[in-house]
């Protein structure tokens, strides 16, 4: 029997094999290949981060203005003082007068003359030799030191296997006739080299990924993902789902009932007619381009992607009509109870007429509601299935499941979305799946990521919306601002309060929102002011949601559970505090929330200082722009597709070596790359797919 030991730390951040280590690439470079005197540094140092070595003459532990560290060092030409703010004893240790240090760092004015604050530091003799090439610094998580990552990826680097792990498969005449210029290293060669730049290399481009070295790394990547990708495509048309043609339906019998002519009519039809709009250009065009995908024999795998408020909910009855017609199962599902009541609401008044069996599933509901929900869904006697993501957590399977509506799918994870494919419960037959979202996706991101995705785009929103006003105050005006909003609700209009965001902390949360609804309340005597938290039961949640709705609640005071979703024409003002505290996906969200009535909309950021140049930047863009492409190409630059898509959640990025803005060319090129690797070489795609993406193929299915 073999004892189970505890991973490593190393172990623990994925680095369990040679090639694992080999492909942990640095982050940057230190130049540690050449060494200046004292006096050189003390001029050339305050430009770059510089080396230099010397004698320790005093070491002392410094109380004010705070415990501190100095430590001087000396050599022929000159002196310099070293600052340590946090310091271990052995670090105090190390530098012990009269030892000899070489340490590296910048150079600036202190308050007692030239200093490096926190160098690196290292005790060596005078004449070591110094390293012949830049020193890597790896990605590393807290716990394991510079020094344990660099020996692994050494030894590693030097490993019999890996000859095999990085021999060169891309054929040589394809690449040359793909590639845009021939000064691309092998593989190995390129990964080497990232490891052990030697001293003259362009440090420049080395930090900037666009070394020749990461370029062909880089298209390595993308070619794994691209060809993958296809893959999934051509494997989803190989798929079996049930074929939605619009005439061919086999109309319920329940639908006749509704009917005041007694006609037999189909669902859709009978939506269609109890709608109070007619659908927008924008919304007629996507629900042809969906309603041709239903009729395939294949699932779809569509997103429906439309700014807050374009109308996106309609569409999504739509097809669960077109599903429920054919005698299939619907479910729409939405990341959070409020948006998923609210959508259960909306389709009890569109299809509890025409006769439609709906049923609700959500985490909050009694283990004896809940049991009677599953019953309904397995039986087959829901026709029509809403929840959170209750639906695919707890043990429900489906009769007859037909569609899934995923809404607000960037909140799910890529492996939820996964699971609602596998409640269907068969390897052979596959639902069709329409995901929704408000966040835009910038082009790069579609065609990669998204490649197996077919994308339909609301561009247009209903008529009569009025854009709206943003306007960006400070704190410490939040006076004018209540005396504003009284005027606002004295001309019987509604408004919304928005309470800060405070991600560490849900009880402090909920604190500064009973404050401030506290406050409200007795500013705003005339008014009655309502509080809705993610603290409160569902019951009470949907109650004071009717009350706002039915303009008993004149104030809604909320965190940010109203993120998403809520619909209530006459509120078209929202103040949203700490607005500094948001990111800008949040904020165009929670802002889409007004403007859907016909008076002026108004959002006003109140913002608390100081703001950091990074909120400042955000808010002004926020109150210039309303445009969600915009926003969402500037959140992307700001945290990187992962959080955009979801795939945060998941724990694993697909590209860890390619930035999707500052490499959207080479995308191109790994297209072309990949389309004659599977046409005329097909055998090299397994390997190259095994190297890059190893376990991680399974995301693409999603
Ligand atoms: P979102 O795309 O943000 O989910 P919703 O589907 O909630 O937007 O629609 C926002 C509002 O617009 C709802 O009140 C909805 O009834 C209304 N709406 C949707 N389509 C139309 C239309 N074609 N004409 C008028 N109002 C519409
Ligand atoms: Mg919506």
């Amino acid at each position: 029997m073999t004892t189970k030991r505890p991973p490593t730390t190393l172990e623990k951040m994925g680095l369990n094999s040679p090639m694992a280590l080999a492909l942990h690439l640095p982050s940057r470079y230190e130049d540690e290949t050449e060494l200046f005197t004292i006096e050189e540094a003390l001029g050339l140092g305050r430009f770059q981060s510089i080396q230099t070595q010397g004698a320790v003459i005093r070491n002392q532990v410094m109380f004010r203005p705070r415990r501190q560290l100095l430590v001087t060092i000396e050599d022929d030409t000159a002196s310099l003082q070293l600052r340590f703010l946090n310091f271990y004893p052995s670090q105090q240790k190390q530098m012990a007068v009269g030892s000899h240090v070489r340490v590296r760092g910048e150079v600036r004015e202190g308050y007692l003359g030239a200093e490096m604050v926190h160098p690196t530091v290292r005790a060596v003799t005078p004449d070591a030799p110094l390293s012949a090439s830049l020193t890597p610094v790896y990605p590393a998580s807290a716990g394991i030191s510079q020094t344990i990552i660099r020996k692994a990826v050494l030894q590693a680097l030097r490993d019999a296997s890996l000859k095999e792990s990085l021999a060169e498969f891309l054929p040589t005449k394809l690449m040359a006739e793909i590639l845009p210029s021939n000064d691309w290293p092998r593989l190995q060669e390129a990964i080497v080299y990232l490891h052990q730049p030697p001293a003259d290399a362009n440090t420049q481009s080395l930090l900037e990924r666009t070394h020749p070295a990461w370029r062909r790394v880089q298209f390595e990547e993308l070619l794994a993902q691209q060809i993958s990708l296809k893959r999934a495509h051509a494997i989803r048309r190989e798929r079996r789902a049930p074929s939605f043609e619009k005439d061919r339906q086999k109309t319920k019998a329940s639908a006749k009932k509704a009917t005041a002519n007694k006609t037999i009519i189909s669902i859709e039809d009978g939506l269609l007619k109890v709608l109070p709009f007619e659908l927008t250009g924008a919304q007629a065009r996507v629900w042809l381009e969906i309603g041709q995908d239903l009729s395939n024999s294949f699932p779809m795998n569509r997103l429906l992607q439309g700014d807050v408020g374009s109308g996106k909910t309609v569409i999504a009855a739509l097809a669960a009509a077109r599903a429920m017609d054919h005698g299939y199962q619907a479910a729409i599902m939405a990341p959070t109870e409020i948006l998923a009541e609210q959508h259960y609401l909306k389709m009890k008044e569109w299809f509890e007429p025409l006769g439609v069996k709906i049923a609700w599933l959500s985490g909050s509901l009694k283990a004896k509601e809940k049991r009677l929900a599953q019953e309904m869904i397995e039986s087959g006697d829901a026709q029509l299935i809403i929840g959170t993501h209750a639906l695919i957590q707890d043990k429900v399977s489906f009769a007859k499941l037909g569609l899934a509506v995923i809404d607000e799918q960037h909140r799910f994870g890529v492996r939820q979305r996964l699971e609602i494919q596998q409640r269907v419960g068969s390897e052979l037959f596959y639902c069709h799946q329409l995901m929704m979202s408000a966040t835009p996706i910038p082009r790069t991101l579609a065609m990669t990521y998204y490649a197996d995705l077919d994308v339909s785009v609301i561009d247009e929103l209903p008529p009569g919306r009025k854009p709206i006003a943003t306007k960006v105050v400070k704190a410490a005006r939040r006076d004018e601002v209540i005396s504003g909003l009284h005027d606002w609700l004295a001309k019987g209009l509604q408004a919304y309060w928005v309470c800060p965001l405070i991600e560490e902390s849900e009880v402090l949360q909920l604190q500064t929102a009973v404050e401030s609804f506290e406050q409200l309340t007795q500013a705003l005597p005339n008014f009655k002011v309502g509080l809705v938290h993610g603290r409160l039961k569902s019951e009470e949640k949907a109650a004071v949601m009717a009350a706002f709705k039915a303009n008993e609640i004149q104030l809604l005071v909320a965190t940010t559970v109203i993120e998403v979703g809520v619909d209530v024409p006459n509120a078209a003002l929202m103040v949203i505090e700490h607005a500094e505290r948001f990111g800008y996906a949040q904020i165009h969200q929670l802002r889409g929330r007004v403007g859907r009535g016909s008076a002026d909309s108004v959002c006003i950021l109140m913002y608390a200082e100081p703001l950091s140049l990074a909120a400042k930047e955000r808010l002004q863009t926020l109150r210039e722009t309303s445009d969600g492409f915009v926003i969402a190409e500037r959140d992307l630059s700001l945290r990187g597709p992962g959080e955009l898509l979801g795939a945060k959640q998941s724990g694993d990025a697909m590209l860890r070596f390619v930035d999707l803005q500052r490499d959207a060319w080479l995308i191109e090129l790994a297209q072309v790359a990949a389309d004659r690797l599977l046409a005329e070489h097909s055998d090299i795609v397994e390997r190259h797919l095994e190297r890059w993406l190893g376990s991680r193929t399974e995301f693409l299915k999603a």
